[in-house]
């Protein structure tokens, strides 16, 4: 490398599971070395997901000590000693991998792209990982013709954003819950047709009432436990349940049996299957930047987090507080 880099960086380590007080702030970590197809990011910009807190937790498990983070922008400025074609020092990069939460990561280069012109490092961090969600969800999972009724759970959280707008374009009939009566508008803003608070407990009679009795085509359920035997029961005959994420627990076992009441599907998705290849992550990563750019898609950040305040920012999207992405400023 032409540049010459210290050996120790800041960052948040995890070392045990626990809450968000395990989260700790260091400035003394290792600055990465990289292996082969790896590039060293210096990061500009970290992205939050819901799943930072699992492996937090220990709900999914992982080797501990560990660097959390699953996202992040910057700049590349080391090449891994083979692998790594196609980029140089000095390109302005978003990648998806782990041990965002620092000032350098060793990032996969083969999950790591070039932002386009247009698009700020802010933008794409925020956007990639929760963006390609929504697009693989609606494409893949289920995907949604124009004139469907479908209910998207969490509408106005990172994924839900994405959704709602994606639903809104495609010419489906968005029903969006959300926590709280603060965040109705938002969930309007974003292309959700009708919008209900969860704690009204009006989601059924909504659906019902929307669909005629037949029930929606498809739910995206990235709540998980306290709402998946909810979704079995709105979908209708031949439709989709896509649970995709444990924001309120994991889903507990169920009976394959129940599904032939409606014919219905199950698809417990993760994104990662979705963009396994250059060509699935390149294809799908060229349409969300063709959202953002030519469709006006909005890239909604909730906050900027200094990385030293991680801990809040965690609390802060476990209280379910926040709408829209949480970054951390390295
Ligand atoms: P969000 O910004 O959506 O935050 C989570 C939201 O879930 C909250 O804002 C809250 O919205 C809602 N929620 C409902 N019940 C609870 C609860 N008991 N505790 C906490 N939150 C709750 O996060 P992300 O966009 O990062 O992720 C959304 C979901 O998508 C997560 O489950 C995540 O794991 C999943 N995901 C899955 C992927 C995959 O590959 N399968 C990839 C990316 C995300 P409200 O208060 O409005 O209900």
């Amino acid at each position: 490398s032409t540049q010459s880099l210290p050996k120790t960086m800041h960052g948040v380590q995890v070392s045990k599971t626990g809450g968000p007080e395990v989260l700790e702030y260091k400035t003394d970590l290792p600055t990465p070395t990289l292996l082969a197809g790896e590039l060293l990011i210096r990061n500009s910009i970290i992205g939050i997901n819901y799943i930072d807190t699992y492996f937090r937790t220990g709900l999914y498990p992982s080797p501990k000590p560990e660097i959390l983070g699953r996202e992040a922008a910057g700049e590349v400025v080391a090449l891994g000693p083979s692998g790594v074609e196609g980029f140089k020092e000095g390109d302005r990069v978003v990648w998806m991998g782990n041990g965002g939460y620092a000032e350098y990561t060793a990032a996969p280069a083969a999950k790591t792209l070039k932002v386009p012109d247009g698009i700020s490092s802010e933008d794409a961090c925020a956007a990639i990982l929760q963006g390609l969600t929504a697009i693989t969800l609606v494409e893949e999972a289920h995907k949604v013709e124009s004139g469907d009724w479908v209910l998207v759970l969490a509408a106005t959280g990172g994924v839900g954003g994405w959704l709602c707008q994606i639903l809104r374009a495609k010419g489906a009939h968005t029903i969006g819950t959300v926590g709280s009566e603060a965040k109705v508008e938002e969930a309007k803003r974003l292309g959700a047709e009708v919008v209900v608070v969860e704690e009204q407990g009006r989601v059924e009679e909504v659906v019902k009432e929307k669909t005629g009795g037949l029930g929606v085509r498809a739910v995206f359920d990235g709540v998980g436990k306290a709402t998946f035997e909810r979704s079995l029961e709105l979908v209708a005959r031949k439709g989709t349940v896509v649970s995709f994420g444990n924001a309120s627990g994991a889903v507990e076992p169920f009976s394959i049996s129940k599904l032939s009441a409606k014919n219905v599907k199950v698809a417990r998705p993760s994104l990662y299957n979705y963009i396994y290849t250059r060509g699935e992550y390149e294809k799908y990563a060229d349409e969300l930047f063709r959202l953002m750019t030519d469709e006006k898609f909005d890239v909604r950040t909730h906050k900027t987090y200094p990385l030293k305040d991680v801990a809040q920012a965690h609390q802060d999207i476990e209280s379910r507080k926040t709408m829209g992405k949480l970054l951390l400023s390295p």
